[in-house]
């Protein structure tokens, strides 16, 4: 609280040289975020940023851009430091 307006995610995967172009991740994306004749782009405005196509890229091609990672992954070893004591909310 306050709730805050969803400004949509601020990182979405996209592939790198490795992608040799097969259109797996494009099958596979939830989303129809990526465009099957550009499978290497992702479209950020219908990406969910479920890093689905990162997990099924046989080339491991796609990832996150790597400051976005980096500050994804400071933000967390934060946020997820130590024990949270459980809490319930009527
Ligand atoms: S699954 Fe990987 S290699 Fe295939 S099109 Fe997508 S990014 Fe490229
Ligand atoms: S992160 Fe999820 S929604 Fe975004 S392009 Fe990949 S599979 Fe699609």
């Amino acid at each position: 609280m306050p709730y805050r307006e969803f400004g949509g995610m601020p990182a979405h995967p996209k592939a790198g040289k490795d992608c040799v172009k097969c259109g797996l991740c494009a099958k596979r994306c939830p989303a129809g975020a990526i465009p099957t004749e550009r499978p290497d782009t992702t479209d950020p405005e219908k990406c969910i940023t479920c890093m689905r196509c990162v997990a099924v890229c046989p080339k491991k091609a796609r990832s996150l851009p790597a400051p976005m990672l980096l500050a994804s992954k400071t933000m967390l070893s934060v946020k997820a430091a130590g024990y949270k004591k459980p809490q319930t909310f009527l």
